[in-house]
């Protein structure tokens, strides 16, 4: 109840799309029974979840915030869904991002941008610099970061205990960063993708925002695990991630990656980086430099692969099968385009189109395959510093604390997008866990997180030095 007034209180953020008030109730009056008899379906039996609506939900409204799946109710359910509901978690319901998970700031969904809960915190109104013109208004509200903003924001305000997000490229943890809170992109093939509407296949991993470490953990603990809807999950059994309460960080070895000191970094997220990396080593780690020498490709590298995966997912809205349809009907294809383009966004249609352009004949070898190569040279950088003997890499999530609304969209989403994903986006192309913790507040009052990457399937690691450092 206290949830969903929350809910009704901050309808203004615009996390959620869809609120499940009458599932959340019924399931709530359920575990409450089930609490009485002594019984409890899990660790998450009666705790308020949300999820991202790019996730398909039974019987739930399903629309990637886009024109193109308005209207669209999946038949079935997520393997992560199912999963939560099989622990009794309550469905609070489904959350605003980026059309299709495009994007960096929760800005480009067709429901309308994500605001930052933290534009209204005591200690941010406090320390903003006044307006030239008067008094502030409410029009300098900030983004949340994104894709999954609307999740972040569900979290943030306390509507909800945990929420799931996607992360392609940084959609979990740069949304956390931005709104204080721990944000987890697991192992690729460690979580099942059955359900989640996929941006890049190759890519995507279901991503988990908590605000602690234990949470996240403990979250992962009931998601991760193979799916036969899915081949490429792992096939070994999985423990749950149980986190110690010390850790003895003297036996570890934290690797700082000299590239990802880039010049557009704020100086504060840069002295946090450096307090950070003290601080192991006050307490005995071994804290060295060291090399990610493809780096600089990984942007580039990146699009290439995200837009090809994009030109080919995307295909599927034609109209006929799902969501939106125009009302053209001089011909098949005359139908398809006037629904394409009255169903999705600009960057949307963007992407298609780069995409189809590096996939084509002539550009395959060109464009597409050599960003593979590309692709596994940066995963391969990641393969030689954990050989050296390296446990957890540590390195900022974001260039700098969140900005307002009206400053992120004065630069073309699709450069900016471009921009902030430099310390997350390399992480996707290697499969590897990685995890952005909250580690201070900026001078204005924002906060700030550091990113801790592990090795391939080393989630329990990570999360137990991320616990330790939270
Ligand atoms: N910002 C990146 C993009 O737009 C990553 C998105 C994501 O992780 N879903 O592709």
């Amino acid at each position: 109840q206290k949830c969903l007034s929350l809910i009704k209180k901050t309808k203004f953020l615009n996390a959620y799309i869809t609120v499940t008030e009458e599932v959340a109730l019924k399931q709530a009056e359920e575990s409450e029974k089930r609490y009485a008899k002594g019984q409890s379906l899990g660790d998450l039996d009666g705790i308020p979840v949300a999820v991202k609506d790019n996730f398909s939900t039974s019987g739930i409204e399903t629309t990637c915030a886009s024109n193109m799946l308005k209207g669209y109710i999946p038949p079935y359910n997520a393997t992560v869904i199912q999963k939560l509901l099989d622990q009794g978690a309550l469905l609070m319901g489904k959350t605003n991002l980026d059309e299709f998970a495009m994007g960096s700031g929760s800005t480009d969904g067709v429901f309308g941008p994500v605001k930052n809960p933290w534009s209204y915190s005591k200690q941010y109104r406090e320390k903003r610099k006044p307006k030239p013109h008067g008094e502030n208004d409410d029009s300098d509200w900030l983004v949340t970061g994104g894709s999954s903003g609307g999740s972040a924001a569900a979290v943030s305000a306390f509507t909800c205990f945990a929420a799931l997000g996607s992360d392609t490229g940084g959609s979990t943890r740069n949304p956390a960063a931005h709104c204080g809170l721990v944000g987890l992109k697991p192992s690729y093939g460690l979580v099942s993708r059955h359900g989640l509407i996929p941006l890049v296949n190759s890519m995507d991993v279901p991503g988990i925002l908590t605000r602690c470490v234990d949470d996240a953990a403990m979250v992962l603990g009931i998601l991760a695990g193979h799916d036969p809807k899915d081949s490429t999950t792992i096939q070994d059994p999985v423990k749950p991630f149980l986190l110690p309460s010390w850790t003895d960080v003297s036996k570890l070895c934290i690797g700082i990656p000299k590239e990802y000191l880039v010049p557009e970094l704020s100086s504060e997220v840069q002295s946090l980086w450096t307090k950070a990396a003290d601080l192991f080593e006050s307490e005995g780690a071994k804290v060295i430099e060291v090399s990610l020498p493809h780096t600089s490709y990984s942007i580039v590298c990146y699009h290439v692969l995200c837009t090809s995966e994009v030109a080919s997912n995307m295909a599927r809205f034609d109209g006929l099968e799902y969501g939106h349809r125009c009302d053209i009907n001089v011909s098949t294809e005359a139908m398809y385009a006037a629904t394409r383009r009255e169903g999705f966004n600009d960057v949307v249609r963007g992407r298609i189109l780069s995409g189809n352009f590096f996939l084509l004949k002539k550009n395959y070898e060109n464009y597409f395959i050599k960003a593979q190569k590309v692709r596994r040279l940066i995963a391969n950088d990641f393969v030689n510093v954990f050989n050296s003997g390296v446990d957890v890499l540590l390195t900022p999530t974001t260039l700098s604390e969140t900005v307002p609304y009206l400053e992120f969209i004065k630069e073309d989403n699709r450069t900016r997008s471009a921009q902030d994903d430099i310390f997350t986006q390399a992480v996707n192309m290697a499969g590897l866990p990685a995890v952005s913790v909250p580690v201070a507040l900026s001078n204005q009052g924002l906060p700030i997180g550091l990113q801790f990457i592990g090795r391939v399937f080393c989630d329990q690691q990570l999360l137990t030095v991320a616990k330790w450092f939270e």
